[in-house]
């Protein structure tokens, strides 16, 4: 027999379900633990790449576990596991930033608005379907519209019985303060660089040490990167910032629009990333210390820190990581990349002596 929901299964388009992390078992057992007095909203905040949205995900599965393991962490193999592992549980919400074609292709936009939260009031006010409990994950959170936001608020408000709310975060100061407030907050678990590292040799990442560092010590995020196929672009871009003097901002915009136009958005992206990683390096060297996100380019940054200034080496990185956080819709991301390369080659750029002045200034800025 096929009931409805095995259907529903087959149809499901799904992202696969994430293995679960070994760093986040320890909180999913004290979760399990005080399941029966659960508050009600949970925050689960923290930096991108240590692997929130999966963490919400295996905390819902094991509260809609019908036959939890001894440890009261989820079996894996029942039918309430299956059907959320297929994105089908008839008791689990998923709220993210997407768009449903009519044809069933799903299409990334970038805020949840107030539908999503109706329909999710809506979820929450009907009986749960298997073990009485509702779960409904909201990831990221600081995505939801303000309009989405205040009718959120009316749930964390007068929770329903029986309904978890799990919202998810990497900037939870973007979230209203109220709707924070009102859920219990969740550090995201950090692996220790050991754990970081065996589990991406795990997945067969072959220099997971350089990864995670290029990472900023985030595994998911190492993973990705060292999963992208764009090495050879990154190793590029370092070879040229380390030479200012001879970066050609036309040639290295090029570079962007030498990726099919959908992809643009993604190298321009690559290029911030790069540009925060090298300068945070930089100015790390510059006050004498050893890089931490490109232990690899010692040589080069160690070369060039002498060199730049570094009040206008702050300001540009500050630029870097704001532009970062906007890069949502750039107008043109090869004129973007442009500038980026011209503002950093003024880090270098010899000062002007004031007329008149006495001597040299002696900030070494045109030196080496
Ligand atoms: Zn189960």
């Amino acid at each position: 027999m096929v009931s409805e929901s095995e259907a529903d299964v087959a149809e499901a388009a799904a992202e696969p379900w994430p293995d679960a992390l070994p760093w986040q078992r320890n909180l999913r057992l004290s979760f399990a633990a005080g399941r029966d007095r659960a508050h009600h909203a949970w925050l689960v905040a923290g930096p991108r790449g240590l692997g929130k949205r999966t963490l919400a995900l295996h905390l819902a599965r094991d509260l809609l576990c019908e036959s939890p393991t001894a440890d009261a962490l989820a079996c894996g193999n029942c039918d309430g596991c299956r059907y959320v592992a297929a994105g089908t549980h008839p008791d689990l919400r998923l709220i993210e930033p997407w768009r449903i074609e009519p044809d069933g292709t799903r299409v990334a936009v970038q805020e949840i608005g107030i539908d999503a939260i109706r329909d999710l009031t809506g979820f929450t006010q009907i009986t749960s379907h298997r073990r009485g409990v509702r779960v409904a994950i909201v990831a990221p959170a600081e995505r939801l519209t303000v309009e989405a936001a205040n009718a959120l608020l009316k749930t964390l408000e007068e929770p329903p019985a029986g309904t978890i709310l799990v919202l998810v975060s990497h900037l939870p100061g973007r979230l209203l303060a109220t709707v924070a407030s009102r859920c219990l907050r969740i550090p995201a678990p950090r692996p220790s660089p050991a754990e970081a590292i065996a589990w991406l040799a795990g997945q067969g990442i072959a220099t997971p040490d350089l990864a995670l560092a290029y990472a900023g010590g985030a595994p998911l995020a190492a993973l990705r990167i060292a999963a992208d196929g764009q090495s050879g672009e990154r190793a590029h871009w370092f070879d040229a910032l380390a030479r200012p003097e001879r970066l050609e901002a036309i040639a290295m915009g090029a570079r962007i629009d030498a990726a099919d136009k959908p992809d643009r958005k993604a190298r321009l992206e690559l290029v911030l990333d790069a540009l925060a990683a090298w300068t945070e390096d930089l100015a790390r060297v510059a006050g004498g210390g050893a890089p931490r996100r490109l232990p690899g380019r010692a040589d080069a940054l160690g070369a060039l820190a002498p060199r730049v200034a570094g009040v206008d080496l702050c300001r540009y990185h500050r630029s870097i990581v704001h532009q970062r956080a906007h890069v949502a819709r750039p107008l043109n991301p090869r004129l973007v990349a442009e500038s980026l390369v011209d503002a950093y080659r003024e880090l270098f750029a010899p000062q002007p002596r004031p007329s008149g002045a006495a001597g040299s200034r002696g900030t070494g800025a045109g030196g080496g």
